[in-house]
């Protein structure tokens, strides 16, 4: 049956399908599910036809094992479900990139020597472990093996593995790779790889894609944009005059155009990107080939609509039909995006391509969405939702099939046959695959079904070394058990269970998100997620940026606040560090004698707040909590103003700040509700209760104002301690709103005190004062020196000190770690705060193998950072905290000057030159021993190691005497676990930045 415009805005302007992205962004699901489910059309009698005839192919296919590639049958025997699969797949991602062997050798041994080899052997006819397989890596032959081996294949590579550094396995595991490599990909440069689409029927029609990461750096860019400008010209020449839905295409990806290629970077993109896809696509029409842009994460989907909008405006492609964009299924936003695109194509007047597919991001978007804590999830929870939305999608394409030619990829032989009862008679679209996978199913359905459309291969072009994070993502991909690839051929599913109609088994769960799958809200047990902001919804960001501009103005005043009160009296003036003429407010100090009395007042007040229990206590925090949340914008803007923090930073530490006040609310309910009773002998009754000890100082640093002062404040509070707070002295009015806050949330006036002074003389007073019961500190290890010696001349009870110190924070990269990863979190860890958080990186230890690449594209990773305005939300590196802090890291610098290299200075702008500012650097050290001290800003320094001097480098990291921050980058477990075994140090971060949690980058299909 033919599909209807159903529940579509028809001629609905792009302004109402972009809103309408807007509000469908973070939908529920059951509401999501609804409008699925009202929005496809598929009668009763197409479901059944298309559940026959989908059976029908998976039993065909199936009939035709034997022709079964070689990569399906190592997929189903090595999926993710086993310890061996998961091995491979390891040694695929990681082996080829490195580059010297004793590390590779390492790898191997490692992966190949946990798994039950064994168990795999004689279940497939072309298994890796097999003998014969065994046999083609080894010589590039079929061999008939030694029988001892054939028997015994696990004992044989065990045997092998144990002696590793064998040439001989390595070299086997290197041309097995390239093996299960070369099934994907049709040829390592575009002449190859069109070459064999000329010989081969299977591969006739194509849309080739480039392989690699995404880019880091303009140069990166620039070599993307020429292998993309030299296979067009390839291509097309090849296309020999044919339409263009009849000739092989390309398939660009929009971040190797554009290394920040990311909403918040929108004008860059705009100015850098938009032209050069101009070129490339006038190109694409001028010789008459398709080129589609692929679906990348959602949160730069709305960019990519922005990116089209200006391809499709150009009238010098107007009449070309081959524009493309692909849209991914599981996004709630799908079908929005398709209206979106119909619109766009009659407002130009031209035709374009959809390509339909499902998503290649599921698991990256399900983490993002929980690390950025967002309101729910902007994909489905349930795989049946996808296959449905694949669905709505293609009904709604075609119902635009007067502008639109669809595109189905898929290897799904449901999804196939659902969209054969779909199509309008007479439509043009066509069906595209992998390559590599869905062969044998695609040849069945044409056997089965007369005037078949054509079958387009997305066609992987590039070096095995480009390839692995594609290999990656295919074996993810097929490897999970919800995959329809990785059912497929499995003869112990029956074909009709392998076939299920999704729109049934929706209905049966009534269109509810997965129940195993809490909502980001909802990820911890013991309290609710810290709300976050979407950062990739224009919308949102716009509202914000509003929001922040309308707060910019206004001066600010912090003071004492002595039981509730705020002390009058003149003041020094607050300056913003990004520009030094900008006044945010006032500050008055506290006098010895109102630190004094501040103590004496909260030593009063202590018994009661304690006497009040930690239930009372919590809903006091958690109501705090949600004030917080409920004046982000007020906060954010004055961390921007008072602190230099970026957007980025400053939203972040609000949504610390609300989880500490959480956290330390669940703390209190579960271990100061009440006297626990302990087992004891019979006829006892033994008791333990948790309290308050007293009055706690907390002093706080600045570069965390509200975070850490919120952290150490409701920590005290929560445990039935009234405080003393001291901001830091830069940073005295984030707090003053954060004290006023937490009364307001019902902190008894008198428990909680304000007392803004110099360092020295608050702890004069302070430090001496009677009434002091512990201190929780956050700042230098020389200024941690000086309390702890305070209080250890105090006579009478002997008081606690919770100290939180820097660091000369490390992190250690062997030529395992995949370079574009290691550039990432180099740079997040090391520039952004502008290098001010006590567990940013300051000392790099790369393996010397691979230690000019990493350093090459972190130099152009720097090139493209930001440094200016912390209120411009482009901005990824912001001022120092004051003129001194910056002057002493120039010092630094210049002394730097004359003892190592400095590799690289980011420049920057001349209208700076009113705040604080210092140029991220990069100096590479001959020696760690040579840094002594911690440089609190954007300094990173680098060091070479040769692998086997490791314990030197671990010796040197133990002997610098800090340990707060560790980073490992690594795909070898016994390299981190050496590491972690033989460091102390607060935490170790393996793979992911020191910083916060990790930016997760992919790319597509
Ligand atoms: C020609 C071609 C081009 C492609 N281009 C792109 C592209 O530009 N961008 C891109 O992202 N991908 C792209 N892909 C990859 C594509 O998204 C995957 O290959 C596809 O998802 C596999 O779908 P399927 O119908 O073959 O498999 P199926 O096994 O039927 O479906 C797999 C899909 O279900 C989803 N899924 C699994 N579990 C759940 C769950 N619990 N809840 C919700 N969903 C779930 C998966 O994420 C995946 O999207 C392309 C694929 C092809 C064939």
């Amino acid at each position: 049956m033919a599909a209807d415009l159903k529940e579509s805005p028809a001629g609905a302007s792009e302004s109402t399908a972009r809103r309408a992205m807007h509000e469908h962004a973070l939908e529920a699901e059951e509401l999501a599910v609804t409008r699925l489910l009202r929005a496809l059309e598929l009668t009763g009698g197409a479901r059944q036809r298309a559940m026959e005839r989908s059976v029908a192919m998976v039993e065909g296919a199936r009939a035709r094992r034997d022709e079964r590639p070689f990569l399906d049958a190592f997929l189903q025997e090595f999926g993710l479900s086993n310890q061996e699969g998961i091995a491979l797949m390891c040694i695929a991602e990681a082996l080829l990139r490195i580059p010297d062997d004793a590390t590779a050798d390492r790898l191997i041994a490692e992966q190949l020597a946990n798994g039950d080899w064994s168990a795999h052997a004689g279940k497939s006819e072309s298994l890796f472990v097999n003998a014969s397989t065994w046999g083609l890596m080894l010589t590039g032959g079929i061999l008939e093996l030694d029988p001892s081996i054939r028997d015994d294949t696990g004992g044989w590579l065990r045997t092998l593995t144990r002696k590793a550094g064998e040439p001989v396995v390595r070299l086997a595991v290197r041309r097995a790779m390239r093996i299960i490599g070369g099934e994907f990909v049709v040829g390592r440069d575009i002449e190859e790889a069109l070459a064999r689409s000329d010989r081969e029927s299977e591969v006739g029609l194509c849309s080739f894609d480039m392989l690699g990461e995404g880019a880091r750096t303009s140069a990166d860019a620039r070599r993307y944009l020429a292998a993309y400008e030299h296979a067009i010209d390839v291509i097309g020449a090849a296309a020999r005059g044919r339409a263009p839905h009849a000739a092989s295409s390309i398939s660009i990806k929009l971040s190797a155009l554009e290394p920040r290629y990311g909403l918040l970077q929108r004008e860059r993109v705009m100015r850098r990107l938009v032209p050069r896809l101009i070129e490339l696509t006038r190109r694409a029409a001028a010789l008459g080939i398709e080129l589609t842009v692929d679906a990348e994460e959602a949160d730069r989907l709305d960019l990519s609509l922005d990116v089209m909008d200006a391809l499709c405006a150009d009238p010098q492609t107007r009449d070309w039909p081959g524009l493309g964009l692909a849209v991914q299924a599981y996004g709630k936003r799908a079908l929005d995006v398709i209206d979106w695109v119909a619109a766009q194509a009659r407002r130009h007047g031209r035709r374009v391509t959809t390509r339909l597919v499902k998503g290649a991001y599921w698991d990256s978007e399900i983490k993002r969405a929980q690390e950025r804590g967002l309101a729910a999830y902007p994909v489905y929870t349930r795989k049946a939702a996808t296959d449905v939305s694949y669905l709505a999608c293609a009904g709604r394409l075609f119902a635009y099939r007067d502008t639109i030619r669809p595109q189905f990829a898929t290897h799904n032989a449901h999804s196939i046959a659902a969209i054969l009862e779909l199509a309008p008679p007479g439509a043009s679209y066509e069906f595209q695959r992998l390559h590599g996978m869905g062969r044998l199913l695609y040849a069945q359905a044409r056997r089965l079904v007369p005037d078949f459309p054509p079958v387009r291969v997305y066609a992987p072009v590039g070096e095995h070394k480009d390839l692995l994070a594609y290999l990656v993502r295919r074996l993810l991909e097929n490897g999970a058990n919800t995959s329809f690839v990785n059912r497929f051929m499995d003869e112990q599913v029956p074909g009709t269970e392998v076939v299920r109609d999704p729109i049934t088994t929706l209905e049966l769960a009534g269109g509810a998100a997965h129940p195993r799958l809490p909502l980001p809200p909802a990820l911890f047990a013991d309290r609710r997620n810290s709300r976050g902001v979407d950062l990739g919804d224009p919308l949102v960001v716009g509202a914000l940026r509003e929001a922040l501009a309308a707060r910019r103005e206004g001066a600010q005043r912090a003071a004492p606040i002595i039981d509730g009160v705020m002390l009058r009296g003149d003041g020094t003036a607050v300056t913003n560090p990004a520009d030094r003429r900008e006044r945010v407010g006032i500050v008055r100090e506290t006098t010895a004698r109102e630190i004094a009395e501040a103590f004496t007042n909260a030593a009063r007040a202590q018994g009661p707040w304690n006497a009040r229990g930690g239930a009372a206590r919590a809903e006091t925090l958690e109501r705090a909590a949600d004030l917080l949340e409920a004046r982000r914008g007020d906060f954010q803007a004055l961390l921007t103003r008072e602190a230099g923090k970026t957007l980025g930073d400053a939203l972040g530490e609000v949504r610390e700040a609300v989880d500490f006040c959480r956290y330390y609310a669940a703390q209190a309910r579960e271990r100061f509700a009440g006297p626990v009773r302990m087992p004891g002998p019979t006829g006892e009754c033994n008791e333990l209760s948790l309290h308050g000890r007293g009055v706690f100082a907390c002093v706080s640093p600045w570069n965390f104002p509200l975070a850490i002062f919120a952290g150490q404040v409701t920590a005290a509070l929560a445990a039935g301690n009234s405080v003393v707070a001291k901001p830091a002295e830069s940073t005295p009015l984030v707090a003053a709103r954060c004290v006023e806050l937490l009364h307001e949330a019902g902190v008894p006036a008198s428990a909680l005190q304000l007392t803004p002074a110099r360092g020295r003389e608050f702890g004069a007073v302070a430090f001496a004062h009677e009434a002091l019961a512990g201190v929780a500190m956050t700042g230098s290890t020389a200024t941690a020196g000086v309390m702890h010696r305070a209080l250890a001349a105090r006579t009478g009870a002997i008081l606690p000190l919770i100290a939180e110190t820097g660091g000369l924070n490390a992190m250690l990269v062997d030529s395992t770690a995949l370079p574009e990863q290691v550039v990432d979190d180099v740079v997040s860890s090391a520039f952004l705060s502008a290098g001010q958080r006590c567990s940013a990186l300051r000392l790099l230890f790369l393996q010397e193998d691979i230690a000019d690449t990493v350093i090459d594209m972190l130099i152009g990773a720097m090139d493209e950072l930001v440094i200016g305005d912390p209120s411009d939300f482009a901005t990824d590196v912001g001022p120092v905290i004051t003129p001194q802090a910056a002057a002493g890291l120039i010092e630094h610098v210049e002394r730097m000057r004359g003892e190592a290299r400095i590799l690289k200075v980011c420049r920057l702008d001349a209208s700076l030159a009113h705040g604080s500012f210092v140029a991220p650097h990069l100096i590479e050290l001959r020696d760690a021993a040579q840094l002594t001290q911690e440089q609190f800003g954007p300094i990173l320094h680098v060091v070479r190691y040769p692998a086997a001097d490791l314990d030197a480098v671990l010796g040197s990291i133990r002997s610098s005497g800090y340990g707060l921050t560790l980073g490992v980058q690594t795909r070898l477990e016994s390299f981190w676990r050496r590491i972690f075994a033989s460091t102390a140090i607060g935490n170790t971060y393996v793979n992911r930045n020191t910083l916060r949690a990790s930016r997760t980058s992919a790319r597509s299909p």
